[in-house]
C-alpha cells in the first residue's frame, strides 16, 4: 500500500515539476502560463499548450512525458533537434523527489492531518522550487512568488501545530520570532553592502523559511546554508580557476532552499544554540 503511494506521489511530482518548469520559463516573459502570449516568440507558437522555445512546434503529449521524453529523445527537440536543457528532467526529479519525501515523512499519521500536512508542505516546496530555479537563472529572487510564500509559512506556523512539537502555543510563538531571525543576517548584510553582497530577496527567503523551519531549524538551515554556500565556492575557485573570483554572483536562494529543505526532511537539529529551546 504505501510502495504503491510512494512511487504515485513521486510520478505525481514529476507532472507538477514538469509544470513548474513551463511556469519559470514564462514567468516575468509576457507568456501565459495557461496559453499562447504576447512576447516575440516563434511564429505558430501563440496557440494554447507547449511549444519548443527553438522552432515553434507545437509539442504532442508524447513530447512532454515527464523525464522520460528527455531521454527518450536524446535531449532534443523531436522537430528541430535543437538541444533542451538539462534543467527540465532536474527540476522534473527533484519535484518528485520532494513529493516523496513529504509524503513518506508524515505517513505515520492519521488520514486528516496527513493529508493537511503533505499538502501543505508540497505547496510550499513548490513555491520554493520556483525561486531557487529562477534565482539561479537569473541571480534574483522573483517578488511576487517569495511574498505568497512568506504569507503561506507564516499562516502555516499560526495554524498548524508543526509534527512533533508537544507545546503549540510556545512553539508558535518561537515560528513568529524564527521568520526575524532567520532573515536578520540577509537584512544586514543588504543594509552594510548596500545591496552588493546580498539582495533583499534572500532576506524575504529566510523570513518565510524561518516561518517554515521554527526556530531551531531556522538557526539549522541558516548554519547548513552557509556551509554549503562555502563549499561550493571553494569548489567553484579550484575548478573553475580564474573564470570564478569571489566577486562572481553565486545566487545563494538555492543554498537557503536546499539546507532548508534537508532541515525539514532529515529533523535536523543544531543542539544547545538556542537557548530558549
Ligand atoms: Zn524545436
Amino acid at each position: 500500500m504505501s510502495a504503491i503511494i510512494s512511487i504515485l506521489s513521486f510520478v505525481f511530482g514529476t507532472i507538477i515539476g514538469s509544470f513548474l518548469n513551463v511556469v519559470i520559463l514564462r514567468y516575468h516573459t509576457g507568456l501565459s502560463v495557461w496559453g499562447g502570449g504576447l512576447a516575440p516568440y516563434p511564429s505558430g507558437a501563440r496557440g494554447a499548450g507547449s511549444f519548443c522555445f527553438s522552432c515553434g512546434h507545437k509539442l504532442s503529449a508524447c513530447d512532454l512525458v515527464p523525464v522520460f521524453s528527455f531521454l527518450f529523445l536524446g535531449g532534443r527537440c523531436r522537430y528541430c533537434k535543437s538541444k533542451i536543457s538539462w534543467q527540465y528532467p532536474i527540476v522534473e526529479i527533484l519535484t518528485g523527489l520532494v513529493f516523496l519525501s513529504v509524503v513518506l515523512k508524515f505517513s505515520n499519521l492519521l488520514l486528516f492531518p496527513y493529508i493537511i500536512y503533505s499538502v501543505f508542505y508540497i505547496l510550499a516546496f513548490c513555491f520554493l522550487i520556483f525561486i531557487s530555479v529562477y534565482d539561479f537563472h537569473h541571480k534574483i529572487i522573483p517578488e511576487r512568488p517569495v511574498w505568497i510564500f512568506v504569507i503561506l509559512a507564516l499562516l502555516g506556523s499560526l495554524f498548524l501545530q508543526v509534527y512533533g512539537a508537544n507545546e503549540a502555543i510556545s512553539y508558535q510563538l518561537r515560528a513568529l520570532l524564527a521568520g526575524p531571525l532567520m532573515a536578520a543576517p540577509f537584512f544586514i548584510l543588504w543594509a552594510v553592502s548596500r545591496g552588493r553582497w546580498m539582495g533583499l530577496g534572500d532576506a524575504k527567503l529566510a523570513l518565510g523559511l524561518g516561518f517554515l523551519l521554527g526556530s531551531s531549524g531556522a538557526i539549522t538551515a541558516l548554519f547548513l546554508s552557509f556551509i554549503l554556500g562555502a563549499l561550493v565556492s571553494v569548489f567553484l575557485l579550484i575548478f573553475r580557476g580564474r573564470r570564478f573570483t569571489m566577486k562572481s554572483e553565486i545566487p545563494f536562494g538555492p543554498f537557503l532552499v536546499v539546507a532548508s529543505f534537508l532541515v525539514f526532511i532529515f529533523n535536523l537539529n543544531l543542539p544547545n544554540l538556542w537557548l530558549v529551546a
